[in-house]
């Protein structure tokens, strides 16, 4: 579906009368497109703002992926524009510090191109350590939060990595993620980076699913179907698995993608059936499982019917459950595997109508992170995506107003594209995202909804 003030915002005199009626002008998004590169931050120009007194060990993380850094962003040259800013916050515990970082981002700031990037790092809190370094370490949560929603205008993400002692070899496929265009509407988010879980013994600089058996949940159209596409594009064959309804579509996508069609319902056996029997014939495993199917029956909990109740439950919960629970019954979830679950920020913030979604899709945060920690042992890791808004048919079919508060209500002014939400599942299913697992991850352009 047209957004409409995205369309009239990007022509000069369109995007000033939006300005003058104070309405928001928001910016077309600059998105990556196509597989991984091996150097995807080849000739881009970063800035590294360290506290003084403190080193860094981003300057080879930068140039291994192809970027050229500058430390301090006080001592850019005039005239210079640079593609990102990393703020390594590391050691960053007293006020003098912070002050000093201050400094740097104010006068990096406005040599920061449209669309750039900021990525902040801190060490992981704990409460085992110092309440001083706990304080700063979380104050850096507020300030991403906080630049997030001030420089989406401009395209610009902000994001933070908390990264545990000893971890910043697993840092290379999170910094290219960030810093790079596949994450243009994901902005005021964290996540932890931990060596809690075996790394792989090879990083593949491309075509980084290559050889892989992956399979999506609910592939027919929106995210679903992205997903597959994406990860077929970085060398996974994917089985594509939909319900009875959905067959000429599926099977036309599995077919462009040279995958696998299943035309199977997850709530009923033949699904872990008919996946049981894919891999026993193809003597294969999973190495890669995307939750993705889902449905919405809303109303009031005081008007909702059992009905409406129980076939969200079935599809979004119990079938997630079981399909996970016969697949490692089987012994079909590969050492090294990826599983993401597509829970929703109506599971963290609520949503009026929502009683049966939020809880499952909040069910699936809880889910994922104890899952994490039964599988880690085994390389495999297990995390959640919370879209927000996403132009699919879930969201066409929303009343105007409430279409037109979920695409807004957002540092970005708009709402995320099915691709953007394929390209935050791509990521976590790489084999470079091993220092991730137990952990949601919102593609939600910075919403304002359980900020
Ligand atoms: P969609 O309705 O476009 O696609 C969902 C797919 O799941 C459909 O192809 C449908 O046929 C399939 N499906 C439904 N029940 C099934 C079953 N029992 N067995 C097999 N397949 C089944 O939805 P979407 O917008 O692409 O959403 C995908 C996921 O992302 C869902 O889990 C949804 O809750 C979540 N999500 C979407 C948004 C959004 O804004 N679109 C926001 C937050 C979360």
């Amino acid at each position: 579906m047209t957004d409409f003030l995205l369309a009239v915002a990007q022509q000069g005199l369109g995007a000033k009368v939006l300005r003058q009626l104070g309405l928001p002008s928001p910016v077309k998004l600059k998105r990556g497109e196509g597989a991984y590169s091996a150097k995807p931050l080849a000739n881009q120009t970063i800035g590294l703002i360290i506290a003084p007194e403190q080193s860094t060990q981003l300057t080879p993380v930068i140039q291994q992926l192809g970027g050229q850094s500058l430390i301090r962003g006080d001592q850019v040259r005039d005239g210079l524009l640079l593609n990102g800013i990393i703020v390594d916050a590391n050691g960053c515990h007293s006020v003098e510090a912070l002050r000093s970082l201050f400094e740097q981002l104010q006068a990096a700031l406005p040599r920061l191109r449209k669309h750039g990037r900021i990525l902040v790092l801190t060490a992981s809190s704990s409460v085992q350590q110092a309440a001083a370094a706990a304080a700063f370490n979380q104050g850096f949560v507020g300030l991403t939060k906080s630049l997030a929603k001030e420089v989406g205008k401009r395209g610009v993400t902000v994001n933070l990595l908390k990264v545990d002692p000893g971890c910043q070899h697993r840092l290379y496929a999170p910094v290219a993620f960030f810093l790079g265009h596949y994450s243009s509407y994901i902005t005021g988010q964290s996540l932890h980076i931990s060596c809690g879980i075996p790394a792989p013994a090879q990083l593949p600089a491309t075509a980084v699913l290559s050889g892989k058996a992956a399979v999506v949940t609910g592939a027919a159209g929106g995210i679903g179907a992205e997903t597959a596409k994406r990860l077929a594009s970085e060398g996974a064959h994917v089985i594509c698995l939909d319900t009875a309804g959905q067959t000429e579509k599926l099977n036309a996508l599995a077919a462009d993608i040279g995958g696998t069609a299943i035309v199977a319902d997850i709530t009923q056996p033949e699904a872990a059936i008919a996946l049981t029997d894919w891999c026993k014939s193809n003597k294969r495993q999973l190495d890669v499982i995307v939750h993705n199917a889902g449905i919405t029956r809303d109303k009031t909990l005081a008007r909702m019917s059992e009905k409406q109740w129980d076939a969200v439950l079935a599809v979004n919960l119990q079938a997630i459950l079981e399909l996970d629970a016969a697949l490692l019954d089987h012994d079909l979830i590969a050492a090294e595997a990826r599983v993401v679950c597509l829970s929703s920020i109506s599971g963290i913030a609520g949503n009026y109508g929502q009683t049966n979604y939020a809880f499952t899709k909040a069910a699936l945060i809880g889910y994922v992170k104890a899952q994490a920690v039964k599988l880690g042992s085994r390389g495999v890791t297990v995390n959640a995506v919370a879209p927000g808004f996403i132009e699919t048919d879930m969201t066409a079919s929303l009343p105007v107003l409430v279409r037109e508060a979920g695409r807004r209500l957002n540092a970005l002014s708009q709402g995320g594209k099915p691709g953007d939400v394929a390209e935050a599942i791509q990521f976590l299913v790489s084999p470079g995202a091993s220092g991730i697992s137990g952990q949601t991850l919102r593609v939600c352009g910075g919403s304002l909804l359980g900020a």
